[in-house]
């Protein structure tokens, strides 16, 4: 079967103004969010045991911004000795104050975190964009209040753990070991911090190498929220620090979000152990939209699914799979709202695309294209200007590829739409289901029956319908096959910190 084309040169605006319907009456002016009173330190030390403490071999690593490659601050590289002292702490910590806390105190502790969260969110939210490069409109609108959220959906359940498992007794885990990834990085550490405070654990986290910003901001709010000493421990550094935590015979529980690759290394480095591991991992989520599905909403998903932080979601959608009869239609209309799209400075709250997290990712992001037309890809760009310096990438079609083509079956973590075509919905669901993954999918069809049938075939942990990325704390998220093990969110994510007796 032919796949749809997607030449650059067939492409006419529906109308001349289609190009600018978001805009065609004038130029939007910039409105960049003012940086100015943000107080970002020069250096940003480990946070051990209640304290800001300095590496034990005194090496530090710079954060670039990645919008404009200029040095935003450097932060302290945690080497074996420093991540045992952390996890000392943490022990201690859990063996004296926090483990004698009443349920009801340790929930007042996370609702205060949530609070000061809401209180410093414009702070967090600049950080945020500054050093990973999202647009500040999603960072101030998601990230930020998501965060804030998972915090008091948390703090509701840790003095109520035995209504969560009726009939169990639920006994805290220990010492957990977190790991977390650039592309959310405040919501991540959210993730992981608040299920395992709730449930009387304490924690030493890692987040990545180049975004640790927000989660040294945290570390500050944390020792202002004047939580116990060594219940939250901070520690910066690149994998080795990370290694470092996974096989540190003090933890109880692993808990990681990043690539399929790093997951795969730490579960080798976890069997035969009795630690406990929840691995959130990779993504290739596809998006399968009927001939009866409303198409303009159907667009909206699309741009929605596989643009938001710049393709950086391990759940976004960045397979497109459209039924024949619609295909063109679908093409010319997702063609169109690309050229709407503003690709540039993330601190510019009319941006719709920030910049590529980090200069390494960018490379990579490139290398999947060249890989994509080796194997056969058309490549269609919107024709938007982007920045001269920073790491940017224009929102980008490939079409007329093939199920076994790198680009549809490896995650691209990047702005990067494959788009197949499909004739029942027998094939679109084997097309879904045909690669190593299996996080997350959107299905856009008017039929509830079409909804259901999909929703149950697709190998997918979590499956949107007419619409994408709808997140909330409630909901547990996690994956089969490459994607993961383990829920987080919701009572599922409850489970993953406690021990049932
Ligand atoms: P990506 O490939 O998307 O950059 P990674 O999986 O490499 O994501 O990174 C996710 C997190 O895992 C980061 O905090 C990173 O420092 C950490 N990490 C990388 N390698 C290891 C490792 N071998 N063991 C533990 N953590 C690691």
């Amino acid at each position: 079967m032919s796949e749809t084309t997607i030449n650059d040169t067939s492409y006419k605006p529906t109308s001349p103004n289609s190009k600018l319907d978001f805009a065609s009456l004038w130029e939007y002016a910039p409105a960049p969010e003012s940086s100015a009173n943000l107080d970002i330190k020069e250096r940003y030390e480990l946070f051990i045991d209640g304290k800001f403490q300095k590496p034990s071999k005194g090496i530090y690593f710079k954060s670039v911004n990645p919008a404009n490659e200029e040095e935003l601050t450097e932060f302290a590289e945690a080497t074996q000795k420093d991540v045992d002292k952390a996890v000392k702490a943490a022990r201690k910590a859990f063996e004296g104050e926090w483990s004698n806390l009443s349920a009801k105190s340790r929930s007042k502790y996370i609702y205060r975190i949530a609070r000061m969260l809401q209180e410093r969110a414009r702070e967090f939210a600049i950080a945020e964009s500054l050093d990973g490069g999202k647009p500040i409109r999603e960072s101030r609108d998601v990230d930020v209040p998501l965060a804030a959220a998972h915090f008091f959906y948390y703090a509701g359940w840790a003095d109520k753990l035995d209504y969560a498992f009726p009939g169990k007794t639920p006994e805290p885990l220990g010492v957990c070991g977190q790991i977390i990834p650039w592309n959310f990085p405040l919501l991540m550490l959210a993730w992981k911090i608040a299920p395992a405070l709730a449930c009387g654990n304490t924690i030493v986290l890692k987040p990545a190498e180049t975004t640790s910003l927000t989660a040294m901001m945290f570390a500050e709010l944390v020792k202002d929220a004047g939580l116990p000493k060594g219940v939250v421990n901070i520690v910066t550094g690149a994998g080795q620090t990370g290694a470092e935590i996974v096989n540190h015979k003090g933890i109880d529980k692993v808990a990681f979000t990043g690539s399929t690759t790093v997951g795969k290394i730490i579960q080798k480095s976890l069997a035969g152990t009795d630690k406990k591991y929840t691995l959130e991992l990779g993504g290739k989520g596809a998006l399968i939209i009927f001939e009866d599905a409303a198409i303009d909403q159907a667009v909206e998903g699309i741009i929605n699914a596989i643009f938001f932080n710049q393709g950086h979601v391990c759940c976004a959608g960045s397979r497109l799979l459209v039924q024949e009869g619609i295909a063109d239609t679908v093409m010319q209309k997702l063609r169109d709202r690309l050229e709407t799209l503003i690709v540039g400075d993330p601190m510019d709250k009319n941006t719709d695309i920030g910049a590529i997290n980090s200069k390494q990712q960018f490379e990579t992001i490139n290398k999947y294209l060249e890989v994509g037309v080796e194997e056969g890809a058309e490549v269609y760009q919107s024709s938007c200007s982007i920045p001269e310096n920073g790491y940017f990438i224009r929102p980008t079609l490939l079409g007329n590829v093939s199920q076994s083509n790198k680009v549809v079956q490896e995650e691209i973590f990047g702005p990067v739409l494959t788009i197949q075509t499909f004739r029942t919905a027998d094939e679109a669901i084997e097309k879904a289901n045909n690669t190593p993954y299996g996080l997350a999918g959107g299905v856009w069809t008017d039929k509830g029956s079409k909804i259901f049938k999909v929703g149950k075939e697709l190998r997918s942990g979590v499956v949107w319908a007419n619409t994408y990325n709808k997140f909330d704390p409630t909901s547990p998220f996690g994956g089969y096959k490459e994607s993961g093990v383990g829920r987080e969110g919701g009572l599922h994510g409850l489970a993953a910190y406690v021990n049932l007796k």
